[in-house]
């Protein structure tokens, strides 16, 4: 009997999963090409979360960059509270998680965790993917856009940057923060399907609310602080 080697854990960094995408049979990647399909490998900074395969139609690779950004950026702007509420869900999360994003869903929901991966090239398992598990959600993006997802507070929020270019920064934000929130909701039942809905919703919405609180206090606080400043030049 020999000693097993100790072996740290691969890390599947966002390059791993392109040069896998590249190394597929040439006929396959023409098709997918032409169908319009695209996949954007985004990993949110720390090594303890999943690296998150964005699987998207080239015609909405807008939006795709705008949830990679919530990924890689947003989320490690939030305070860590918030981000301390799903250490344990995403440490326990697939390694590979790939998030169908898409227009709308006929059901109107903002987003489902699937049981099985369809999207094509990660269904199956592969060596590139280091022994990850793979996790698949769908998030329907136009539906988000549209979703008050605290109608109240939101409002109130929105009066406080009025008009302009910090409105639409406001709003851009509150947009990549929403879909931050989806992702995690979906991470949350992918690993915990038992757990109910109420619990799962309560745990996103404070995500959700908490980092918005954040990020519209230290907006207003640099806010005053251009202001106090253009003041003192009289
Ligand atoms: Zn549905
Ligand atoms: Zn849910």
């Amino acid at each position: 009997m020999g000693l097993q080697p100790m072996r740290p854990e691969q890390y599947i960094s966002p390059a791993i999963i392109l040069d896998y995408l590249h190394s597929r049979p040439r006929s396959a990647r023409a098709r997918e090409w032409l169908s319009g399909r695209r996949y954007l490998p985004t990993h949110p900074g720390d090594r303890l979360t999943p690296l998150v395969i964005i699987a998207h139609s080239f015609s909405d690779r807008r939006i795709a960059h705008q949830l990679s950004l919530a990924l890689e950026q947003d989320w490690l702007e939030t305070p860590s509270a918030c981000r301390e509420a799903y250490d344990e869900i995403l440490f326990k999360a697939p390694g590979i998680i790939v998030v169908q994003l898409r227009q709308n869903n006929v059901c109107g929901c903002l987003g489902h965790r699937h049981p099985f991966v369809k999207e094509a090239p990660f269904a199956e398992s592969h060596d590139a993917f280091g022994g990850a598990h793979v996790g698949e959600m769908d998030i329907a993006y136009q539906r988000v856009q549209t979703w008050q997802a605290l109608p109240l507070s939101d409002t109130a929020l929105d009066a406080k940057f009025r008009e302009g270019s910090r409105l639409e920064e406001f709003h851009s934000k509150q947009f990549r923060l929403k879909l931050l929130s989806i992702v995690l909701h979906e991470t949350n039942h992918l690993v915990s399907p038992q757990e109910p809905e109420n619990a799962i919703r309560e745990r996103s919405m404070a995500f959700y609310r908490d980092a918005m609180t954040s990020y519209v206090e230290n907006a207003l606080a640099t806010l005053s602080l251009t202001i106090d400043r253009s003041f003192s030049r009289f």
